[in-house]
């Protein structure tokens, strides 16, 4: 909990109503969100955003996808399109959602943070072992570096909790390990922010193969995007993998596709997966009960986003509204980080 925070329910926008738990994320521009970021990640921030006395603040982590091979023009679409997907979702109207990028104060703090790290630690991360070690020297330095600017997109908002996916747990602990270092040190500066996980969210698996996770970064055969029209979900449902035997039940071992698509149509429903089943004869009927669903879910998404994408003004202004006000949040963070380190603040340069 923040020092400074009293709970109170107003129709303020999120920036700058007084709140007591403030939420902050990334999501990473690496390519088409999909169901299963929907069931796992969009819509419990949604949740979490609409709930009284929480801020939520939701940033396109574009930054983070430079610290591997990129090409600029990829990026550049991949970012427009997470930020006009996650406001076709309705990400932009209860949490202040923003490009990482646009707020320098995240690059800014993850200097000083760097100034607070070992070399040693950071080459401990797991997935800088995992991915360097893949690339055998060539490793942008960015890949060692990242997990203080992650420190610094939390911190620097002085964020209570931070949802985080099981890739990212070690990254946390880190970013709590810089800011108690930092405190003990320096002074009390920081928040140290708590880790959530999702309730037991499922983890929907790829329709084409359901031994592997649906990723945005790996088959779109196997995958329902968010963004896909009704005719694309239905051939994506249709051609998903079950089995032969004509009675529906519920076993993720012995029936993963099956309990994958129950497991969709349950975190849909608001169900679990075994009642998502009940009263469906045959895999045909819960394909059709799935794509009906899926498009119903999605039609306002799709139509939001087809919206967004014939105004990129608007988009843009959105984008810049959200990175004022995260700045706004972020600055006295940094001047408390500066002046605690022994920088001294001259202002700024006028011509
Ligand atoms: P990539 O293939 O690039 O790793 P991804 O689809 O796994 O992409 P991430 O950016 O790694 O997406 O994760 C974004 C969020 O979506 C995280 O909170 C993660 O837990 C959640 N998520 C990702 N895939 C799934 C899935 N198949 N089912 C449920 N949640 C998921
Ligand atoms: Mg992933």
């Amino acid at each position: 909990m923040t020092a400074t925070a009293t709970a109170t329910a107003t129709a303020m926008p999120a920036a700058t109503g007084g709140v007591s738990t403030r939420v902050v994320t990334g999501l990473k521009p690496t390519g088409r969100l999909h169901v299963g970021n929907y069931v796992g990640a969009v819509r419990p921030l949604l949740d979490l955003a609409r709930s009284v006395g929480t801020q939520t603040l939701v940033f396109v982590a574009d930054l983070h996808a430079m610290t591997v091979e990129h090409d600029p023009g990829r990026l550049r679409d991949q970012t427009r399109e997470l930020a006009a997907t996650l406001l076709a979702c309705g990400l932009g109207d209860d949490a202040t959602l923003f490009l990482q990028s646009a707020v320098p104060a995240h690059t800014g703090l993850a200097y000083l943070l760097e100034c607070t790290a070992g070399y040693g630690e950071m080459a401990r991360m797991i997935q800088f072992k995992e991915k360097a070690g893949a690339e055998r020297g060539s490793a942008r330095l960015s890949l060692l570096t990242y997990p203080t600017l992650m420190a610094a997109d939390v911190l620097v908002y002085r964020a209570d909790v931070v949802p985080v996916g099981d890739d990212q747990r070690q990254h946390l602990e880190l970013t709590r390990t810089l800011a108690r270092r930092f405190n003990a040190r320096y002074g009390e500066v920081f928040t140290v922010p708590a880790a959530a996980t999702p309730p037991s969210a499922a983890r929907i698996r790829s329709l084409r193969d359901p031994a592997a996770k649906m990723g945005k970064s790996s088959s779109a055969d196997g995958s329902v995007h968010l963004i896909d029209p009704p005719v694309r979900i239905a051939a994506a449902v249709r051609s998903a993998v079950t089995d032969l035997d004509p009675v529906l039940s519920y076993d993720p071992e012995l029936r993963p596709g099956v309990a994958n698509l129950a497991e969709l149509l349950g975190a849909l429903t608001g169900r679990t997966p075994h009642s998502a089943l009940a009263g469906l004869r045959g895999a045909g009927a819960l394909k059709a009960a799935l794509t009906e669903v899926l498009v119903e879910t999605l039609r306002p998404v799709r139509s939001r986003y087809a919206e967004l994408v014939a105004d990129p003004a608007e988009l843009d202004r959105r984008m810049a509204r959200g990175a004022a006000a995260a700045a706004a949040l972020a600055a006295p963070t940094l001047a408390a980080v500066r002046a605690a380190m022994g920088i001294v603040d001259v202002g700024q340069a006028s011509m």
